[in-house]
């Protein structure tokens, strides 16, 4: 048993600390928002009013929070709040700048840190089964790994700080290319007569395999639980993949690796939710790309 400070328990901190409570640790948690912080104790999180009380006596904090800014602000706060040697691991989606600055805030107050962003959403949260790509060093890991077993099913140290989230963009750099490549061979099918289920059949089984075509099939019927069947409820919201292509391409300009794909994915995703539709799986992409072929 740990003691663990959870802060920030949103749609995925709220699963991933109740995953906690689950295996047996002491969890305490905070959140600015209170119907997340009452969400949360429903689970078996001790609920705090304040980030001092959470972490007071904490041996792990925890962030799940939205933005690098969020985690940076609430790790600086943590210098005056934990003792040293207290583990710090940072599980939000954030650019890899945001990362290594959280690690040297937690090298000057003489903890262990880690960056561990996820993948799985929301239903990998509830169910324990997220992937973590994990940044940091290896004794930080090998003091992590147990508290991150307790949320989910692959855990893969990636390398020193910043590795994690560099998986993380560089994973859903992939995803927002692939999903697009997918949606954009379903139109050209409709163009030519080509039925969903021929296309899929044929792909599925054939070099157009990925995630995005066997997994989240951007039209309704081939695969019955992807989101096309719902109308497009997410699942993993339109507005998400475009921060995460948006971080890609921050990384891909400050390293100078030529990324002209994910330019151009981020490009269609920014419009797709100007259009008003970011709150949509990002796999509903394909009625812009139908619209935009018509136009
Ligand atoms: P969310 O908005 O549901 O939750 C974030 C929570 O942080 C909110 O409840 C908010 O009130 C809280 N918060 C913000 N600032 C705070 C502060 N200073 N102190 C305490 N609480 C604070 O977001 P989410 O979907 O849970 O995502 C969290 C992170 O996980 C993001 O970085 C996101 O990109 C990443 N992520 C999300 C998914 C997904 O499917 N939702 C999948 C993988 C990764």
């Amino acid at each position: 048993m740990t003691r663990i400070a959870f802060i920030g328990l949103g749609n995925m901190g709220g699963p991933m600390a109740a995953n906690l409570v689950k295996a047996g640790h002491a969890v305490s948690g905070f959140d600015l928002s209170e119907a997340s912080v009452k969400a949360a104790a429903e689970a078996g999180v001790d609920a705090s009013k304040s980030l001092a009380e959470a972490v007071r006596d904490a041996e792990c904090v925890i962030t799940m929070l939205p933005k690098g800014q969020h985690v940076v602000s609430v790790w600086t706060d943590l210098a005056t709040l934990v003792t040293e040697g207290t583990l710090l691991v940072d599980c939000s989606t954030v650019d890899v700048d945001s990362a290594r600055q959280a690690h040297r805030l937690a090298g000057v107050m003489n903890c262990p840190s880690l960056d561990a962003p996820v993948s799985g959403g929301t239903t990998g949260a509830a169910a324990g089964t997220l992937t973590f790509m994990v940044g940091g060093a290896e004794s930080a890991f090998a003091a992590g790994r147990p508290i991150l077993e307790a949320m989910g099913k692959k855990i893969v140290h990636c390398g020193g700080n910043g590795a994690g989230q560099a998986a993380k963009i560089c994973n859903n750099m992939i995803l927002g290319i692939s999903m697009i490549g997918v949606a954009e061979a379903f139109v050209l099918a409709e163009k030519l007569g080509l039925s969903h289920q021929a296309l899929f059949d044929v792909a599925s089984t054939s070099s157009g395999q990925c995630w995005s075509l066997t997994t989240y099939c951007p039209v309704p019927g081939p695969v019955p639980t992807s989101p096309a069947n719902s109308d497009y409820k997410p699942g993993f919201a339109a507005a998400l993949m475009l921060k995460d292509l948006l971080l890609s391409q921050e990384a891909a300009a400050q390293s100078g690796a030529r990324t002209p794909l994910g330019a151009h994915a981020a490009e269609l995703y920014r419009a797709f939710e100007n259009g008003g539709h970011g709150s949509e799986d990002f796999s509903a992409i394909i009625r812009m790309l139908r619209q935009t072929q018509t136009s």
